[in-house]
């Protein structure tokens, strides 16, 4: 069993990012500029806005934090996704999830230039990657391409069953994994809340990337030997153990299924800073684009 190490991974790319924003600079192009907006203060959105304006800095890039009081209206935050699509300097826009009940996401989302779109959940974006032109990725789904594709993994005709059809992550995912692209050409299943006996299409798989949001989910039982496993979860548990009380876990039981893996993923420092790389990618692409 290999443990697929996010962190050393990310560490690595964002070497490379660094030395090319430098390159940019010292040949008088612009600074890439990603703009983030936190909408209340969820503590794992804060964290995570937080980290992303740190990964900016370190890079090199220009971040900017809105923050906006959970009481704003759709029409206010429309208004300012808005200014971001009309500042010059600004090349990416993020919009962290989930926003407040009483605003639309889909308005939201939708109201990002596609050409800002770094987060790549435009509709336009999704509709680009699904005919497989060249667009942003979604974030998490790019990070987890990138980290197959540092290891060296081919996927090529493996099944490969994915857990959890969101828009941002699973959806995504498996029709990443599907296209004839390299890491891709896998055999995918998409599953999710309503399949019918899951263990079944886990023990045939290959490769399983579970984005499901429960706790240790996916147990060593509904694993066959040797599968390489994707943990996307981002759990908060109780843990009297720790001076927080809590720690984070993944949706796969680590300790019963790593065992049985040939590669798996932690949690944390497995996918999470893989989608910090593909954000920076993306804002990087954006701002090269635009200029
Ligand atoms: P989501 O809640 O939007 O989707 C969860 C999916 O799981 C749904 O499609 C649902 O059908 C499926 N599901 C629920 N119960 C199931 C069951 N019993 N069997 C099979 N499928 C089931 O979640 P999401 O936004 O895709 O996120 C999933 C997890 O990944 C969360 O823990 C989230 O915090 C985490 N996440 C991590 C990163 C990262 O960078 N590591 C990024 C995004 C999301």
């Amino acid at each position: 069993m290999q443990i697929l190490d996010g962190r050393a991974v990310s560490a690595h790319i964002k070497e490379q990012i660094k030395t090319e924003v430098a390159t940019i600079k010292q040949n008088g192009g612009k600074t890439p500029h990603l703009a983030a907006i936190l909408v209340g203060n969820n503590p794992a959105s804060e964290a995570y806005v937080g980290n992303k304006v740190k990964t900016c800095q370190e890079l090199g890039f220009g971040s900017t934090l809105l923050r906006f009081d959970t009481d704003i209206t759709e029409d206010f935050l429309l208004a300012e996704v808005q200014n971001l699509n009309d500042n010059q300097d600004i090349d990416g826009i993020l919009v962290q999830l989930p926003l407040p009940k009483h605003i639309s996401e889909n308005a939201v989302i939708n109201a990002i230039h596609p050409n800002k779109d770094v987060d790549g959940f435009h509709p336009i974006s999704q509709g680009k990657m699904l005919l497989g032109q060249d667009t942003f990725l979604p974030a998490t789904p790019y990070g987890i391409l990138l980290m197959l594709a540092h290891y060296n993994i081919d996927i090529t005709g493996k099944h490969c069953v994915v857990i959890g059809r969101s828009n941002i992550v699973g959806s995504p995912m498996s029709v990443l994994l599907a296209r004839n692209t390299n890491p891709g050409n896998a055999t995918v299943t998409l599953t999710h809340s309503r399949t019918q006996d899951l263990k079944s299409f886990t023990l045939q798989a290959d490769v399983i990337i579970a984005a499901i949001g429960k706790a240790r989910f996916l147990t060593g039982d509904m694993v066959k030997e040797g599968a390489i496993i994707i943990d996307v979860g981002i759990n908060r548990i109780d843990d009297a153990t720790r001076k927080s009380g809590s720690r984070l876990v993944g949706d796969v039981d680590f300790d019963s299924v790593a065992p049985k893996s040939s590669y798996i993923t932690p949690v944390p420092k497995g996918v999470g800073p893989m989608t910090i790389c593909g954000l920076m990618k993306n804002t990087l692409k954006a701002s090269q684009i635009k200029h």
